[in-house]
Order: C-alpha cells, then sequence, then structure tokens
C-alpha cells in the first residue's frame, strides 16, 4: 500500500500529480509513474526508483512534444512492491489489452491468480507480474458489457475482487473523467478551485484543497473536470455525502493525525493482522495454506530439524515461533541470533528448515546466515516484510509479512505481523506432518480472526489510560525487569527491548522461575519511598498454565518492595487483589496472547519515552535497517 493522487480540471495535471506524490515519499516506494489523458490516448510513464526519476522521464516527454498540450487530467502512484519485484514493467499505471484503461492501485487483490488464469483463458495479454493488472483488463470486459459507462464497469469489476484496495481509474474515451473506489485501503476526494483530486492520503491534496470526501468501502467516485463529484454506493445508487474539513497541518496529516509515526503503526496492527490473515485459510479442505514456501508434503516430513535466525525484534518473533513450531509440529527449533550463528559452524543438513527472519530484508548478520546456511545444503525460507529486499534472493522460498512500511525506527507491527505470519506457518507445517488436523486449524484460524477487534479493544482511549497510568509510575526508574512464563516471557524479551530502545530507560526480561537465581537482588527496598530506587516489575500473566506459580512471584517480588505492573486477563480478580496497577487483555488461547500482550507493552515503552522526553520515532543511535555487521 503505498501512493495514489488523482487529478482532473483546469490547470496542468502534471504538478498536481508529481507534488502529490512528493508529498507522499516519506511512505517510502521501490517505482513511481503516472498515467495521462491525451486527446486521444493515455500516456503511461514510468520509472523504478524515486519520483525525481520518473520527474525527468516527464521532462523529456514535455521536451520531445509527446505530451501535446497540458494535459488536464491523470493518476499517478508510488509502489510498495507486494506482488513482483520492483521494476519498471510492475511500477503502475498498469493498462488492459487495448491500452485505453489505466489503473493505479494501493493494496492486494487476493483472488489476482485465480483471475488472471481465467482472463488468460479468455485471450488477456499480460505485461507484468502484479496482482494489480488484473483490474485493468477485467474493466476491459466489463466496459465491453456496459459500453460508454465506466463507473458501471469499475462497480462490477470490483464486485470480483476480494482483498484490500484502492484504485484510481482513467480511460481513453472518458476525457476528463476519473473513477475511484476503494476497499479496506484508504482513499479520500477533495474538491479544489480548479478540479478535483483524488489521493490514497490527505498529505497529497492539502496544498490544493482541505474541503474532502471519505469514502464508504466499494463505494465509486467519478471526478469531473469541471470540479463535480458523482457519488455511489455499492449497488450503483447515487448519494451525497457530507464534506469534512480537514485542520491538519501537513506534518500531522505524513503522520495521519498521530502525533508520531510510533502510535499511527501501533494502531495500525488491527488491519496488518486481518492483511496477514486474508487468503491463508482454505475452508473447503480445512488447510492454512503456504503456497510460497513450496516443499512437498514428503520433503516436510524429512525436515528433522528447524533452526531460526534473526536479529533483535526478530529474533524475539522467532521465539515464539519456536514455541510454536516445537509444540504444533512436533519438531526440534532452535534459535539464533544471526550475529552467533554465522561464526559458529553450526550443524546443518539437506534435512534442516531455516527460517530467517529480516523486516527490511536487508539486515547484513542474517544475510550472512542465509548464504552460509544455503551453502551447507538447507532449505532456506525468508519472512520479511520488502519485496525485492536481498533476503529474497538468496533464500528458496519468501514469505511476505503484510505489515507494509514501517516508518518509526522501534518495530511495532512488523513485529506482530511476524508473530502472526510464524504462528500461521507453525499451523501449516503441523499439519502436513500430520500432527495435527483439519478441525484443529480450522478453530485456531477463527480464534486468529477474533484478534484484530480485541487489538482495537486494547486501542481504546480507557485501556491506553490505564496504560499511561501505569507508565507514569515507572518513569523515573533506573532499570526495570520483566517476568513471564512460556510464551509469556517471550512477550516480555520484546516488551524490555521495546522499552529500552526508545526511552532509555534500562530494562531486561526473565522467564519468571529465573528471578530467584540472581535478578531478584535487582530490587531495592528504598524503591518504596524513592521513585529513583525503585525497580518496577512488569509481569505477563495472561491465562498461562503456570498462573499460580506467576502469582507467588509478583508476591515475592512485592515482598521485596517492588512495584508490580501486572498484564492479565480482562475480569481477573485475583491479580487486582494483588496490585493496583493492571493492564487488561481480552480472553485469548493462550499460544495467541504475545500478539495481544505486545500491544500495551509497545504503549507503556512509548509513554514512559514520552514522559522521559526521548524522540519515539528515531531514538539515539538506532538505525531502522541494520545493514552493517
Ligand atoms: N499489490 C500491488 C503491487 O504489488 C500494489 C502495491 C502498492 O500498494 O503499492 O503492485
Amino acid at each position: 500500500m503505498c501512493g495514489i493522487v488523482a487529478f482532473t480540471g483546469t490547470v496542468d495535471t502534471i504538478p498536481v500529480l508529481l507534488g502529490g506524490l512528493r508529498r507522499l515519499e516519506y511512505r517510502g516506494y521501490d517505482s513511481a509513474g503516472v498515467a495521462l489523458q491525451l486527446p486521444t490516448e493515455i500516456k503511461t510513464i514510468k520509472r523504478q526508483g524515486k519520483v525525481l526519476q520518473l520527474h525527468e522521464a516527464v521532462d523529456k516527454a514535455i521536451a520531445a512534444g509527446e505530451l501535446g498540450q497540458m494535459p488536464t487530467t491523470g493518476i499517478g502512484h508510488t509502489r510498495w512492491a507486494t506482488h513482483g519485484i520492483p521494476n519498471e514493467a510492475n511500477a503502475h499505471p498498469h493498462s488492459d489489452c487495448t491500452g485505453e484503461v489505466a489503473v493505479v492501485h494501493n493494496g492486494i487483490i487476493e483472488n489476482h491468480a485465480h483471475l488472471r488464469a481465467a482472463l488468460s483463458e479468455r485471450g488477456h495479454r499480460f505485461f507484468s507480474q502484479t496482482d494489480t493488472e488484473v483490474i485493468a483488463h477485467l474493466i476491459e470486459e466489463e466496459y465491453q458489457a456496459t459500453p460508454g459507462d465506466l463507473a458501471q464497469a469499475v462497480r462490477t469489476t470490483v464486485a470480483q475482487l476480494s482483498g484490500s484496495f484502492a484504485l484510481a481509474i482513467c480511460h481513453a474515451k472518458h476525457p476528463g473523467v476519473l473513477v475511484v473506489t476503494r476497499n479496506d485501503s484508504p482513499l479520500v476526494v477533495g474538491k479544489a478551485a480548479y478540479g478535483v483530486l483524488a489521493a490514497s492520503d490527505t498529505p497529497a491534496i492539502i496544498e490544493h484543497t482541505r474541503r474532502v470526501y471519505f469514502l464508504d468501502d466499494r463505494d465509486v467516485a467519478v471526478l469531473h473536470q469541471n470540479g463535480t463529484i458523482d457519488f455511489f454506493d455499492p449497488a450503483g445508487t447515487a448519494y451525497s455525502p457530507t464534506a469534512v474539513t480537514i485542520e491538519w497541518d501537513l506534518e500531522d496529516a505524513e503522520r495521519g493525525g498521530y502525533p508520531d509515526f510510533m502510535l499511527k503503526e501501533i494502531h495500525e496492527q488491527p488491519k496488518v493482522i486481518k492483511d496477514t490473515l486474508a487468503g491463508r485459510f482454505d475452508d473447503k479442505n480445512h488447510q492454512i495454506l503456504f503456497e510460497e514456501l513450496a516443499l512437498s508434503a514428503q520433503e516436510m516430513s524429512d525436515v528433522d530439524r528447524v533452526i531460526i535466525v534473526a536479529c533483535g525484534t526478530s529474533y524475539h518473533a522467532g521465539l515464539i515461533g519456536k514455541d510454536l513450531l516445537e509444540a504444533w509440529g512436533r519438531l526440534p527449533v532452535e534459535v539464533a541470533y544471526a550475529s552467533e550463528f554465522r561464526y559458529r559452524n553450526p550443524l546443518l543438513t539437506a534435512q534442516t528448515l531455516v527460517i530467517a527472519i529480516s523486516q527490511s530484508g536487508e539486515t547484513a548478520d542474517t544475510l550472512e546466515a542465509v548464504k552460509l546456511a544455503r551453502r551447507a545444503g538447507a532449505h532456506v525460507l525468508a519472512i520479511t516484510n520488502v519485496v525485492g529486499s536481498r533476503i529474497t534472493m538468496e533464500a528458496n522460498n519468501v514469505v511476505f509479512i503484510k505489515a507494509h512500511i514501517e516508518i518509526a525506527v522501534a518495530a511495532t507491527k512488523s513485529f506482530l505481523a511476524q508473530v502472526a505470519q510464524l504462528t500461521l506457518l507453525a499451523a501449516h507445517i503441523a499439519q502436513q506432518r500430520g500432527e495435527v488436523d483439519g478441525r484443529w486449524v480450522s478453530e485456531l484460524y477463527e480464534h486468529m480472526q477474533e484478534l484484530p477487534a480485541k487489538i482495537e479493544e486494547l486501542l481504546t482511549d480507557t485501556a491506553t489510560a490505564a496504560i499511561e497510568r501505569c507508565a507514569a509510575e515507572c518513569a523515573a526508574a533506573q532499570t526495570a525487569l520483566f517476568i513471564g512464563r512460556g510464551v509469556g516471557a517471550t512477550t516480555c524479551y520484546e516488551g524490555a527491548l521495546k522499552l529500552k530502545e526508545i526511552s532509555y530507560l534500562h530494562a531486561e526480561a526473565f522467564a519468571a522461575g529465573e528471578i530467584k537465581h540472581g535478578p531478584i537482588a535487582l530490587i531495592d527496598p528504598e524503591g518504596l519511598s524513592d521513585p529513583r530506587r525503585q525497580t518496577p516489575v512488569i509481569a505477563v500473566t495472561c491465562q498461562s498454565a503456570t498462573y499460580d506459580k506467576m502469582l507467588a512471584n509478583i508476591e515475592e517480588m512485592q515482598a521485596r518492595g517492588a512495584k508490580v505492573i501486572a498484564l492479565a486477563t480482562v475480569g481477573d480478580e485475583r491479580i487486582a487483589q494483588l496490585t493496583p496497577y493492571v493492564i487488561s487483555i481480552p480472553k485469548v488461547r493462550e499460544c495467541l496472547s504475545p500478539i495481544l500482550a505486545s500491544v500495551p507493552l509497545q504503549l507503556f515503552a512509548r509513554f514512559v519515552a514520552l514522559i522521559r522526553g526521548a524522540n519515539v520515532d528515531q531514538p539515539r543511535n538506532l538505525a531502522k535497517s541494520v545493514t552493517v555487521e
């Protein structure tokens, strides 16, 4: 999901489109393109790389007289590849067989493979590897069925699509007209003095207008050069929406109105989990699908060992994955720091499955670990967020997490996406190995489908106010301890990393049973009277099979003067009797609790950082992708 800008009006469309795309550059992208409406045809110009390169290409076309008189209608796009590598052919806009239709798309068409096969059978020729291109060909067909009615052709096309999309479309036979629509992906329409605009995000258009309209899922809007806009609901009934006035300044708009990218990305997590789950379950055969894994059932049962290699937050996701893979797939799993693994002559055979996790796909140590594993003949599966990244070229297979670009340095939504993807993968492997049956995976998938709504509950004002209150209790401390058992302990490792990386409050996580073997010495009894000497303890107690043991650990810590903040299942009375600092988590299966419990821990770290005056998006000394060893 990257950027869309579209304009039709009485002035030159080129500066509006290129200026809008520039405004969206902060979101990250790999290629850019525009389609301009000329009197009798659509002219498409696209480039791999930056908007600057696209700008140069457009200037060249103008100088060569290829754009005729000033075009006043066009669509523009910055792509963040999800299907097909980042190159010029895959850059948007995409066209149909006749070249009359041009489409830009943000999002993912889940049923693209099926649509593509059917379209090819009907004689359509494809020019790219994208999921998007099917839309152009479908519009071409639908338009033949309703000649002259582009909006209707778009509506019937959209009815065939599943997945997330924001679309802007122009057609050679409809000068001065744009059709836009959306589903599960943002799109805003705006009215300026000299025309109408549409964009995936407000920063692209607020220099032209602050009067905007938001479309509901699958609504269609037709933008006319004379400044009028027709709105239709999915059934094709016209309606008049109310305009909204955008009060944000440009910087606020880039962060979607949130004070920082970290908070914006935390709030995107319900959608990220929804995207991760989409298309992963075959409800006829009761199977979790991982077509990209390309290992036959035989090869899968030949696997005798799994090694997960990763760094930082991805390593913590790996720890959670290990628990699930072992418990469900009955496979021995090791989790290794990539920076250690590559130097220690690890034991690898052709039966070893190596899972390498890297958000950016460029993490230097993880890349070297992948190369080493390949040389030793192991099968390497990469899990990454970035299509076209180096890890995708080095591994045997790739699974993409559906987190989209993450701007804040501290990983939040990419972590949740990794954990959700590993959960599905563990279930898939377990099923392929015959360890679990269809009923079992159906139930798991059903529970996972409830996660987005449960994450929303954790993001309400009341829920976050409780977290803020707990953060205020700890912000003056010098060090904090995180304790948990089982998946609670692994959740704590990431919680402690989040806290130290953005707030600079030193934090360590321990399996709660280990506390008595050393770390409990860190609790200073004077902490009760002196906030700087206190060692707050954050205890993750969610519905663990070892719940009673956790309560005992909490009491031990309190007896030594610790202030305990407990993450507990909603309605947990026993915890409420032990401590006034409780953060409630919706009820969920224990195996899925890291996905929920991590969200308040992210918010907790952010609140502590804000109280301590730290920059939550760009913590000192850290970079988003660690491309050096
Ligand atoms: N799925 C589309 C592609 O890979 C759109 C990506 C985007 O949102 O930029 O081309």
